[in-house]
């Protein structure tokens, strides 16, 4: 019985022995970490390592007063077993946020309270706690927590615990001391650094006056200039609250508006009367920014600038109401007066554009590590590149606190957004330069479209900062889009055209022919239509062409299908004319006619075996072109045929100036033969047609009962599956031998 106590207290003697030089070393950890980090929070978020790692506790953690809560905000457990035990500490100090009446003895909520070093020894024996047994059910025998103190207030607790019991005696108690001494000097230390930086950061920009007050106003710091302007001497201002400047000449709503700025977290800036001790009142052009500390505001820092002469104030002004006094740019307020018109334009020319809102991460951080002026140039190389990268129509602006927003107009199609975003996050991620560091950082960029996901500004900055923070949850330089499925078929789209330009280098556009017929069921010419052949399986145009235009590879896949068609027609023993369906792209580039005239010569083919089909869709914007075209043409003996009529403008007086052979009947038209109205337009429309002269196709014959009807209509000529469906040259071949 003797012997073993006298052995635990050996075993405790060598244990605290050890604990000392730890401590030590850990007190050398402590200094040598405030060299290394800038701001009270990264000094505070690396203490539960070193004391863990140096110490050789189980867990430490660093909980902290936050807006009457306490709350952890750093901690580290040697083992995986115990992060449990943290969520159950989180919950236990909650509660006693929650409930200042309970007075329970537990060595945090002492530490919180007064100023000092609390150690329990033997948790199981100490004083009545609930949270006592939950504590020792992880193993946890002594416990330590050391006031944390900044600028003369409790701001935390350091906590330790360890699985060793009797651990602490009055030699490490002193120690501890030291550790708290030595964590309240450097985190002083770190604060009144970052408030010389920033003073000198606004005076290097142009700024005269420095104050700072607490978060209630009251003022704790003024520079020379302020005392200068105003005055009054620094002992008559330090310690008043900041409204003896007040001049009482603002209205109601302004000083509202100006305490809900600040005390939400956003930097105001205006100008602003303050009377001076001498009673007279001035303007200022001021910039007051909220200090945080541990996500609680615990100052405001207000630089500013007396405006002498009135159009210097209205110079100011305009700067103000539009533009970004740090970037240059353009602010939110020009930024929603861009959409506005944007917007405008956008909805009668039918184009679409996005907006994207960018975010750099954790940019506080660099402002707190580094300091303002380094901040304030690493926004302006943002700025830079994003006005470098994007096209000098777009829009770039500077957006509240670090964000920026853009406003791309007339895109193409939906998915390029994702190209040119994602081309833009390449050069935004680049290091920054500030001085002689290099600094990475990393984005998020919340994306929405007009006019799909919204159509007034509001709606589309709304939309676009949900996807942002859908774009953070994915991780760093993650792009969100506001609709998930868009992202998914952007995504795909991309991939498609990735693969249809590999595909037109490999020549993977091949032609099928669908034959037309007349009255007697006799081939009188084909139509070729393309194919995209994949690994043996064929793809039809609904599939691909669409993209195949919008990324304008539709050109040279129509020279694929051109040559394919000239060279196939050379093998038919008796040949059909063959019409190509030529898209509004091929038709409109350069010495078209030239180059598809002496393309056929060269493969020495008659002219009049080559048709080209155009959709009437494609006249609404080019009418004359076209026109012209097909006189040019036709000269040469290449016609025309007007495709998929009745689903453009339908007006049929245009056509008696437009020189083409055959007009093609919709296959929506033939399907719907049986409605008498339907019936009686396409029986007018073909009547018309050959009273200018113009022979007529229908288009999608699936039956008996469409070509019989078709037939007494005196429709000339006939496609559809019912005579025959798409088919390889072979086929066509075949077909037309045999007919
Ligand atoms: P389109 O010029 O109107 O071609 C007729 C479409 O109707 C073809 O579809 C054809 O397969 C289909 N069709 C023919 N008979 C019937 C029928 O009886 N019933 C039904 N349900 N459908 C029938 P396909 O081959 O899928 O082509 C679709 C469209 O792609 C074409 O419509 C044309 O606008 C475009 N396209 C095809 N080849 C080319 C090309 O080389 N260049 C360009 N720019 N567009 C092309
Ligand atoms: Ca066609
Ligand atoms: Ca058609």
């Amino acid at each position: 019985m003797d012997l073993s106590r006298d052995v635990t207290k050996l075993v405790r003697y060598q244990d605290q022995l050890e604990l000392k030089s730890k401590i030590y070393n850990t007190l050398y950890q402590i200094s040598s970490l405030s060299f290394r980090t800038k701001s009270k929070e990264e000094f505070l978020q690396n203490l539960p390592k070193i004391i863990v790692d140096n110490l050789d506790m189980e867990i430490s953690y660093v909980a902290l007063k936050n807006d009457g809560n306490i709350e952890i905000a750093h901690h580290l457990a040697r083992d995986f077993q115990y992060s449990n035990y943290l969520d159950k500490v989180k919950i236990f100090i909650k509660s006693i946020a929650r409930n200042p009446l309970l007075n329970y003895h537990t060595p945090i909520l002492k530490s919180l309270k007064k100023k000092g070093i609390y150690l329990v020894n033997e948790i199981d024996s100490h004083g009545f706690c609930p949270f006592k047994k939950i504590v020792s059910s992880y193993g946890i025998k002594s416990c330590c927590a050391i006031s944390i103190v900044s600028k003369n207030e409790i701001i935390g607790t350091l906590v330790i615990t360890s699985s060793k019991p009797n651990l602490f005696n009055r030699e490490i108690y002193s120690l501890f001391r030291v550790i708290q001494n030595q964590i309240e000097f450097i985190l002083d230390k770190l604060q009144d650094d970052r408030f010389s930086q920033i003073t000198l950061s606004a005076l290097n920009s142009g700024f005269e006056f420095v104050i700072i007050t607490d978060s209630n106003f009251n003022i704790v710091y003024v520079n020379d200039k302020a005392t200068e302007i105003s005055g009054y001497s620094r002992q008559e201002l330090l310690g008043k609250h900041h409204s003896v400047f007040s001049s009482r000449t603002h209205s109601k709503e302004f000083v509202k508006n100006f305490y809900n700025t600040l005390r939400s977290g956003e930097v105001y800036s205006g100008i602003m009367q303050y009377k001076i001790k001498n009673g007279s009142i001035k303007n200022f052009y001021v910039n007051i920014t909220p200090f945080f500390e541990e996500k609680v505001i615990t100052h405001y820092i207000s630089v500013g600038k007396e405006i002498v002469k009135d159009d210097e104030l209205l110079e100011e002004l305009e700067k103000l109401l539009n533009y970004d006094a740090t970037t240059g740019l353009i602010n939110i307020y020009s930024f929603k007066k861009a959409l506005e018109q944007f917007i405008e334009r956008a909805t009668y020319e039918k184009t679409i554009g996005a907006v994207a809102i960018i975010n750099p991460i954790d940019f506080k951080k660099i402002n707190e590590a580094f300091g303002f002026e380094t901040g304030n140039s690493i926004l302006q190389q943002i700025a830079k590149r994003l006005t470098d990268n994007l096209r000098s129509y777009d829009k770039v602006s500077k957006l509240e606190s670090d964000r920026f927003g853009l406003l791309l107009k007339d895109l193409k199609a939906e998915e390029d957004i994702l190209i040119i975003i994602s081309k833009l996050l390449l050069e935004l991620t680049k290091p920054y330069k500030a001085k002689d560091k290099s600094i990475s950082i990393s984005f998020n960029i919340g994306l929405s479209l007009f006019p799909k996901d919204a159509t007034t500004p509001d709606g589309l900055l709304d939309k676009a900062h949900i996807a942002l923070s859908d774009a953070k949850e994915k991780g760093e330089n993650q792009i969100g889009f506001f609709r998930k499925e868009l992202e998914k078929d952007a995504t795909r789209v991309l991939q498609l055209k990735a693969d249809l330009e590999l595909a037109l280098l490999n020549k993977e556009f091949i032609a099928y022919y669908q034959p037309y017929v007349d009255r007697n069921q006799k081939i009188v010419g084909a139509e070729a239509l393309m194919r995209w052949k994949k690994d043996n399986r064929i793809i039809p145009p609904a599939e691909f062409i669409e993209y195949l235009e919008q990324t304008s590879l539709i050109i040279d896949a129509q020279e694929l299908i051109i040559d394919q068609v000239l060279e196939d027609l050379k093998l038919l023993k008796k040949p059909v004319p063959i019409s190509i369906n030529l898209s509004t792209q091929s038709l409109k580039q350069r010495h078209l006619s030239d180059n598809l005239i002496s393309n056929i010569n060269y493969h020495n083919i008659p002219n009049n075996l080559i048709k080209l089909e155009i959709i009437e869709r494609t006249l609404l914007n080019n009418f004359d072109y076209v026109a012209r075209l097909i006189k040019e043409l036709k000269e040469s003996n290449i016609l025309f045929s007007l495709d998929d009529f009745g689903t453009g403008f339908s007006s049929l007086s245009y056509l008696a100036s437009l020189d083409v052979e055959i007009l093609k009947i919709d296959i929506s038209f033939v399907r719907d033969l049986d409605n008498p109205k339907t019936k009686s337009i396409v029986d007018s429309i073909i009547y018309l047609a050959h009273s200018l002269g113009i022979k007529t196709i229908a288009e999608g014959v699936e039956t008996q009962y469409q070509f019989e009807a078709l037939k007494s209509m005196n429709c000339d000529y006939f496609q559809g599956y019912l005579f025959y469906k798409p088919m390889d040259k072979q086929e066509l071949i075949q077909a037309i031998e045999h007919n």
